[in-house]
């Protein structure tokens, strides 16, 4: 099998909510569009006389709820996931049958938000989450198509995509066993091993690496602070209160002792999962829908075990072999394999961040991911009229809790006595996600999505 040389950097994203793969991708769909536009011959480009954009799967299903409309414009506008304001994403909303003038260089056309036709949910491309971008001319003859897929954590790829060539990694790994191998022959830490790939991959030093870790740590905090002070109602017409506020008061009331550190954990998962939900800023850990698990046990971790910052970028560094893993053997793509490959990837790379930056050796760290990924298997994606708010703010906050117990089940339990690996439970979760109804992965068509609307 390949060896895994995704980078850090691609698993965790910073952009607007409220899921990556109907935000972020899409998002970077309208910006590669653009591009590819300009680059056209003049006498091509200025034959251009509208954008059509076809969605389907789950982006069809539910791309309304998910703001997919308004994250293709900004992208054609220019924006990009990291960069976007979130006023423009809210401007976006409020006027969506506003017109805006794409510049191709010179030529312009005019789009609006329903040149964003939401097509069949079942179909026979290759993912999901397929997009199709045709701009056309005055007799609707195509003079520029690409087929997009959104394919989960704002990745991006297309038809006739080819990976960008890059280093080849130091330690070379696909699984949870090849790695284990080279951590005990090299004598190296994980984090130490994940470093190494990381420089050899994307030539980063170890320097740059620090401070890119820095700064998803500082938005993934902020998100967490922005959305435990923050009260009203959430958008959309759910109408959903937000409630990491109230939980984290109740939090301090009991001096975040007891069951007031429980209801802190909640609270931090609830406020990053709340931002996300309002399409603010959020960091993809390792999908916008799962942002608030990692940044919840982040937020234990500093203000409430006093973890260091070095610990914490050890614990993040391990935190992303997990999410690798999942991700190279299995999906962490709601649409493909359900909540299990969001929450369930997010908890399993939480509890592995607690436990080694609480100081844990490799086998707990790997015990506590496993543990926590295990308690989700099949756990299905059915959010409400599509919203990414029921049920899946509470789904972050069970997360974070999971995961603060998989780690303790990992460090109380004679390690000896673990009966079940990473590889294997990964190997699951695909094989659960694959024989798992499409009306449970980010379609809105079963579960509880339905029996709400039953209500
Ligand atoms: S149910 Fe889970 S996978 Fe589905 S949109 Fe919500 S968080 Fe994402």
């Amino acid at each position: 099998m390949q060896p895994i040389t995704t980078s850090i950097f691609e698993l965790f994203k910073i952009g607007p909510g409220p899921s990556s793969s109907h935000t972020i991708g899409p998002m970077k769909a309208g910006a590669d569009l653009m591009t590819l536009t300009r680059a056209l011959p003049v006498e091509v480009k200025s034959e251009a006389d509208r954008l059509e954009i076809r969605l389907f799967g789950s982006l069809s299903a539910t791309g309304a709820g998910h703001g997919t409309r308004k994250a293709i414009i900004s992208g054609l506008l220019g924006h990009s996931p990291e960069h976007c304001p979130p006023e423009v994403l809210d401007n976006l909303d409020r006027s969506p049958s506003e017109q805006h003038e794409l510049d191709f260089t010179g030529n312009f056309i005019t789009f609006t938000a329903s040149d964003i036709i939401m097509d069949a949910v079942e179909h026979d491309y290759p993912h999901s989450n397929t997009m199709i971008f045709r701009l056309l001319n005055k007799k609707g003859k195509s003079l520029l198509e690409r087929e997009y897929y959104s394919i989960g954590g704002g990745f991006l790829r297309w038809l006739g995509y080819e990976e960008p060539q890059r280093g080849e990694p130091k330690y070379p790994y696909s699984s949870m066993g090849t790695l284990k191998e080279h951590l005990t022959r090299n004598d190296i830490r994980l984090h130490e091993l994940i470093l190494e790939n990381e420089k050899a991959i994307t030539g980063l030093t170890e320097d740059e690496i620090f401070s890119r870790l820095d700064t998803l740590i500082e938005v993934m905090e902020h998100a967490v602070e922005k959305g435990i002070t923050t009260c009203g109602k959430l958008p959309g017409p759910i109408g959903l209160h937000r409630k990491a506020p109230t939980m984290y008061q109740h939090a301090r009331n009991d001096h975040f002792q007891g069951s007031g550190f429980v209801k802190a954990l909640n609270a931090y998962a609830l406020a990053a999962s709340e931002e996300n939900a309002a399409g603010h800023c959020v960091v993809t850990a390792p999908t916008a829908g799962a942002a608030g698990v990692i940044p919840a046990i982040l937020f234990v971790l500093k203000r409430h075990l006093g973890a260091l910052t070095d610990e914490i970028r050890q614990g993040l560094l391990a935190a992303s072999a997990i999410g690798f893993l999942v991700k190279h053997n299995a999906s962490i793509s709601g649409a493909e394999v359900g909540c299990q490959g969001e929450v369930g990837t997010a908890s399993a790379m939480a509890a592995a961040m607690l436990a080694y930056a609480r100081g844990y050796r490799f086998q707990i760290t790997e015990n506590s991911a496993e543990i926590a990924l295990e308690h989700h298997l099949g756990l299905t994606c059915d959010p409400v009229g599509g919203f990414v708010q029921i049920p899946c703010i509470e789904r972050n906050a069970m997360g974070a809790v999971k995961a603060y117990n998989a780690y303790l089940i990992a460090t109380t339990v004679e390690a000896a006595y673990h009966m079940v690996d990473l590889d294997k439970v990964v190997r699951a979760m695909k094989e659960t996600g694959r024989d798992m109804s499409h009306k449970y992965k980010e379609t809105s068509e079963g579960g509880l999505a339905l029996s709400m609307t039953e209500c």
